[in-house]
């Protein structure tokens, strides 16, 4: 089966390749030119259903399937924040890094050297004839000191529970377990086998 995702986020498209490895796994950048998405859902499902739509009218091919993932982090102790603003959060064109900062810099602000918080992830498929969304999440806290360099975005500051090291030290396997993009992908794979 072909599908084609509706991200170019080297990070997310390594891990959905390799979860997803039985279907033929294409970033839409690969087959069109990439394009602004407004992403101005109010929730992680939201967006990922616009993002998910945006290139399903782009490709203009009935016969594909495709799939987006929106997600962030949600972090106790800043009433939740950043959330559906992950990827901005230190501004519109902020980096990975920049982001990782301010979430540091914030959680400094209370005093404080770590807060519970949680990843979230909404997948969206989208196909000629229906349109269908799943969420997966995964618990554990946030430091303010980065730890290793493993993973993406969040990762070097994000301790899952039950472990003692961050997500930028664990072994990419372990994330792969644990992940809410993986949780929300497998619930996916229930949908897409039904196609
Ligand atoms: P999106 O691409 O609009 O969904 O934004 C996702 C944001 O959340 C980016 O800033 C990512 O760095 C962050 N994020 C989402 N999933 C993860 C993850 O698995 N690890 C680290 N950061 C993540």
């Amino acid at each position: 089966m072909k599908l084609v995702l509706a991200t170019s986020n080297k990070g997310k498209v390594k891990e959905i390749k390799a979860l997803y490895h039985e279907h033929e796994v294409i970033p839409y950048s690969e087959l069109i030119e990439e394009f602004e998405i407004v992403e101005d859902g109010g929730s992680f499902k939201e967006n990922a259903l616009i993002k998910a739509r945006a290139v399903f009218k782009a490709l203009e091919d009935e016969d594909i399937i495709v799939i987006a993932d929106d997600s962030g982090i949600s972090v106790d102790i800043l009433d939740g924040e950043p959330g559906i603003y992950s990827a901005r959060y230190a501004g519109e064109s902020a980096t990975d890094k920049d982001n990782l900062q301010k979430v540091i810099e914030e959680i400094k602000k209370k005093n404080v050297t770590s807060s519970v918080a949680h990843y979230t992830a909404a997948i969206a498929i989208v196909t000629n004839k229906s349109e269908f969304s799943v969420h997966g999440w995964m618990y554990g806290k946030v430091i303010t000191e980065i730890q290793g360099s493993g993973g993406f975005g969040y990762d070097p500051i994000f301790i899952p529970n039950g472990y003692d090291k961050t997500l930028g030290e664990l072994e990419n396997e372990i994330k792969q377990k644990l992940s809410h993009r993986s949780k929300a992908l497998q619930l996916a794979q229930i949908i897409l086998k039904s196609l």
